[in-house]
């Protein structure tokens, strides 16, 4: 039976990356006492069913930012949390087939170099002696950064929770959040509370990273977060002789089929065009000819390869795959860090910074005003383009 701080001067809802990492930076900031709340296990949302993937190569440049000073972060992780995450820094490999899109990697290549990330256009042949595998038919061109990669989400799960829990942050799992106590009687509203399923906690900040679910949270308050949840579905291969160690996080951008090592196997994942939204995570046998289809094209060694495991997760979608981040300005003190669509993972370190700077009043290091949801009442939406 979950038991619940009477007050706090901040309530997470929603325990996966962004949840845990933003509890631990602001107890280690000194913020105010913290209650995270989780209604099932740290990380079982999404961020526990991802591919694990961490990168800087985006099109929009927040993102590249946040990317960026998450890879910072991966490579000292153990060392700063005290927590192995198998990190391995193999680098992303997009591989292009269209004009299009090799215009847009080369646009985004150029801004990404200006930030000084050291990623490149190469060739089809450099592709393939990067990602053996892979065929190189009908490739024009691909993209490529070294520092890039993959690690494993529960330990940084693990990770962020021991080291919030350190530092006085409360952390609840099995206790989901329930409604909330919104006073309306003044000229503004105040949050007074957050109900959970063991008991209500006195509040007047409110972080809501409940990734997948938090449309239903931001309607407790009253607000509107334009997130959707979408399945998709990730395998892991029965092992595949000869693998390199070294083999990058390898996407064919066109149809989404990715891979990355797993163990002696590869992981392997792609959208499925046919997928609706809805929370469904149970995985099904429906997207399987789509991703065979694609990788007898791309991977053609891999036709035969047997298939060891299979999951399900959630996208968290928002209408232009980007975040959204900051402070309802009808209702101050709810705080929104969510939306991430499909790349929520690599951005929770920066996030857990971000979120931290936000709430005490201070710049963050990045500037993320462009991911405040407000954007979607203009039409000056930069949707991200390097989306998997
Ligand atoms: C198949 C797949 C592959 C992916 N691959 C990658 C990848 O390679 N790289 C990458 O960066 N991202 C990837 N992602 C996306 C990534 O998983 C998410 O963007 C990220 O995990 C979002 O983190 P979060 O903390 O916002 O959400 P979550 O991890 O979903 O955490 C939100 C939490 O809120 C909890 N919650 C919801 N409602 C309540 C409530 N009422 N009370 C209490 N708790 C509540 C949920 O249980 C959940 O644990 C992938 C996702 C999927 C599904």
């Amino acid at each position: 039976m979950s038991v619940v701080p009477e007050q706090a001067d901040t309530v997470i809802i929603g325990g996966g990356v962004v949840g845990l990492a933003t509890a631990y930076h602001l107890a280690a900031a000194g913020a105010g006492s913290v209650v995270l709340v989780e209604k099932d296990a740290f990380g079982s949302g999404s961020t526990t069913r991802s591919a694990g993937g961490v990168r800087a190569q985006f099109s929009d440049e927040i993102n590249v930012r946040l990317g960026q000073h998450g890879l910072r972060v991966f490579e000292r992780f153990a060392e700063l949390f005290g927590q192995e995450i198998d990190f391995h820094q193999v680098g992303y490999l997009f591989l292009l087939d269209n004009p299009a899109d090799v215009a847009t990697f080369e646009a985004s290549v150029a801004m990404q170099n200006s930030l000084g990330v050291p990623s490149r256009m190469i060739s089809p042949a450099e592709a393939q002696r990067l990602s053996p595998l892979i065929s190189t038919d009908g490739l024009l061109a691909a993209a490529f950064s070294p520092e890039d990669g993959h690690c494993d989400p529960s330990g940084v799960c693990q990770g962020y929770a021991s080291a919030a829990r350190r530092r006085g942050a409360t952390l609840v799992s099995g206790c989901p959040a329930t409604g909330a106590d919104v006073d309306r009687s003044g000229t503004t509203p105040r949050v007074r509370a957050v109900h959970t399923r063991a008991g209500s906690i006195r509040t007047e900040r409110v972080i809501i990273a409940a990734g997948a679910w938090s449309k239903q949270v931001g309607s407790w308050f009253g607000v509107d977060l334009p997130v959707e949840p979408l399945r998709r579905q990730i395998l892991v291969t029965e092992p595949v002789s000869g693998l390199r160690g070294d083999t990058p996080m390898t996407i064919d951008f066109a149809t989404t089929f990715y891979f990355h090592n797993e163990g002696p196997g590869l992981l392997m994942g792609m959208s499925d065009p046919d997928e609706t939204p809805g929370f469904k995570l149970t995985p099904d046998q429906a997207w399987l000819p789509g991703l065979i289809e694609a990788m007898s094209r791309r991977t053609p060694s891999l036709e035969d390869v047997g298939i060891a495991t299979q999951w399900a997760g959630l996208y968290e979608v928002t209408p232009d795959a980007n975040g959204l981040v900051g402070q309802f300005e009808e209702v101050p003190g709810v705080f929104y860090c969510t939306g991430f669509s499909g790349h929520g993972f690599l951005l929770g370190p920066a996030l857990g910074e971000v979120m931290t700077s936000l709430v005490r009043g201070d710049e963050p290091f990045v500037d993320v005003s462009g991911f405040d949801v407000a954007r979607f009442a203009g039409d000056d939406l930069r949707p991200e383009i390097n989306i998997v």
